[in-house]
């Protein structure tokens, strides 16, 4: 898979698990000891009952596409124009969270509400060992 463009902030305390994770192939999504509800974005807290006991966990790749969006022009400049066009989606995973992704592949432009997909992790052009977890389309 050809490598993507991506903005990466250093990480903080909050998402630094979550890239490491991402970083070995690993996409995780809290999980909430106490009220057993997953959450995402990465956080130190249960955004459902504000417990603080939560634990990463490991989420199955298959998600189905809440909407989408084929993005044709930059607006970072002359330097994300071999991205183009790229896709941007909110990806209901099956653990329950909406996840904003990147559908990925040749067959991205089929992308529909509603399309069933999987996770595949994209290297991000000039960040040595960062990965993005990104989806392809199932047949
Ligand atoms: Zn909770």
């Amino acid at each position: 898979m050809k490598p993507v463009i991506s903005l990466f902030d250093n990480p903080t305390l909050d998402t630094k698990a979550f890239w490491d994770h991402c970083d070995r192939g690993e996409l995780r999504i809290n999980h909430c000891d106490a009220c057993q509800r997953n959450s995402h974005f990465p956080r130190q807290h249960c955004p459902h009952c504000g417990n603080r006991a939560v634990t990463p966990r490991a989420v199955s790749g298959k998600g189905v596409v809440y909407t989408f969006a084929h993005v044709r022009f930059s607006p970072f400049g002359t330097h994300w124009k071999s991205d183009l066009p790229y896709c941007v989606a909110h990806i209901d995973l099956e653990e329950g969270v909406r996840f904003m992704s990147r559908i990925v592949g040749d067959d991205r432009e089929q992308v529909r509400i509603g399309s069933k997909v999987s996770l595949v992790f994209v290297d991000v052009q000039g960040e040595e060992k960062r990965r993005l977890p990104c989806f392809q389309l199932l047949a």
